[in-house]
């Protein structure tokens, strides 16, 4: 059975079940698997046939492995990606010789987050029936997560869903991918303040769960719960496979908040996938360039970007990758975390970590007008659309590409149509909503509208719930 442990190696060591349900570890880490599966290329070479609920069964399945039967994993992710409107799931579009995007936006949302949210809501609701136990999610969205979070779980019957935004301040079809979904467990929440104060109320209530009454567990559903990282791993391996790998390494470009996207292509690349080179691709809230290019961290003001599923002071999920680079030692993570997060001086790694870090990694910062000409080019190369997250992944793999004979793979994070503004400064016209979002502007919204108060949120969450 997979075992999960704390990357600040002071937290008891979890099964996954008990990660699942569990946000960060109790020393202020985050789990990690103790033990990476590696695949043989004959075996990752026997899989190229596979559609793509069948892989992600193959790669998942060592994960939750002793919590989760095969057969049941089978037939829920065989139900989450009946989901998505494109056959392939996650299809590969061609943008140049050697060049693609793979289109991770064909889920119900329509942003790559579809494919860990619509797998761990399933997930939750399997073990909780299992325990006979409810549970509570809050989160704080400014767009995608929000959004995934409530469709992933809209069927559970044992999860009631609690999601924050900053009232009016959300575009019309981020706010009705939210409000118009039913189901009595959904509770919108529009806070009159804005995304911080939001955010801020969801981690006063993680520290301090006194208003549950003890009787319901708080889940977080970020991206720090190891669950979401797991699923993401598949669609590496699923375009590789398309694309002629494992015979042959590929390159990726991830547009990066959280790093947690990122961070599942590492994990393919230690279970085993020739990838020959991972780029960090940020917006102007670029810590992670600043890290890798100056050997400098330092947590600047939070920019509110065009990109906003970019938007991040820190990136939470870098600290996985910190605890690999320094050999896994949980007390040297512990003092590294303790002064990155202290936010008062400049952090440098020591220059092994870092040399380490930069034959992983390439990385590059993209500012809104270089997001919006790259979104032009594209656009008049091929006739295609990217959405600017994309654009930023695009604008990465085209400046610092290190091998051009080698397969260039952005993930496509989005589809346009989410992020309206961007799309009409580039001068394009909206384009339409997919088929089953055609009525979305048309459809009933729920939300209830709160001041920025926490006693007033938990009162509202507290009578939700013990109704
Ligand atoms: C969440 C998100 C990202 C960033 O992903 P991370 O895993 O946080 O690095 C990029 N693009 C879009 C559209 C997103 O929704």
């Amino acid at each position: 059975m997979m075992k999960y442990i704390s990357t600040r190696g002071n937290a008891p060591e979890l099964n996954f079940e008990e990660v699942l349900l569990t946000g960060l570890a109790d020393d202020g880490g985050l789990y990690v698997p103790k033990d990476v599966p590696q695949f043989s290329q004959a075996e990752i070479e026997s899989w190229r046939d596979l559609p793509y609920a069948e892989l992600a069964h193959k790669i998942i399945l060592p994960f939750v492995e002793g919590c989760v039967d095969s057969a049941d994993l089978k037939k829920i992710l065989d139900e989450v990606y009946a989901s998505f409107d494109h056959k392939a799931v996650a299809p590969l579009q061609q943008l140049d010789h050697n060049e693609y995007v793979l289109e991770l936006f064909h889920g119900p949302t329509l942003a790559f987050k579809d494919f860990a949210l619509q797998t761990l809501g399933r997930l939750l609701d399997y073990v909780l029936e299992r325990r006979h136990e409810k549970v509570v999610i809050m989160g704080a969205t400014s767009g995608d997560t929000g959004s995934a979070a409530i469709e992933g779980t809209k069927t559970c019957r044992n999860v009631d869903i609690f999601i924050l935004h900053p009232h009016n301040k959300v575009s019309a079809v981020q706010r009705r991918q939210m409000t118009t979904v039913e189901g009595d467990n959904i509770y919108n929440i529009a806070i009159e303040g804005n995304f911080d104060q939001a955010q801020d109320m969801i981690k006063a209530s993680f520290a301090d769960k006194s208003f549950l009454k003890g009787e319901r567990k708080l889940v977080a559903v970020n991206s720090i719960n190891w669950a979401r990282i797991m699923s993401q791993i598949v669609y590496y391996f699923y375009s590789s496979l398309n694309l002629g790998g494992p015979l042959r390494p590929m390159a990726y470009s991830v547009p990066t908040g959280n790093f947690g996207d990122i961070f599942a292509g590492y994990m393919a690349k230690k279970m085993g996938l020739p990838i020959e080179q991972l780029i960090i691709a940020t917006n102007s809230n670029d810590v992670l360039h600043r890290l890798m290019s100056k050997n400098q961290y330092e947590v600047h003001e939070l920019l509110h970007t065009i990109t906003p599923s970019m938007d991040i002071a820190v990136s939470s999920n870098f600290e996985r990758l910190l605890f690999d680079l320094y050999d896994r030692d949980g007390q040297a993570l512990a003092e590294l975390m303790t002064r990155m997060n202290a936010k008062t001086d400049v952090v440098a790694l020591a220059e092994d970590k870092l040399a380490k870090a930069r034959e992983l990694f390439d990385s590059y910062a993209c500012d809104e007008d270089t997001t919006v000409a790259t979104m032009q080019e594209v656009y008049a190369e091929s006739g295609y659309m990217l959405d600017p997250h994309t654009a930023i992944g695009v604008k990465a793999a085209r400046t610092v590409r290190r091998n051009n004979s080698i397969p260039m793979i952005t993930l496509g994070t989005a589809h346009p149509v989410k992020f309206e503004e961007a799309v009409q400064r580039a001068g394009f016209d909206v384009p339409a909503l997919p088929h089953h979002l055609k009525d979305l502007m048309e459809r009933a919204e729920r939300l209830d509208v709160l001041p920025a108060d926490l006693a007033a949120v938990q009162k509202f969450v507290a009578e939700k719930t013990f109704k």
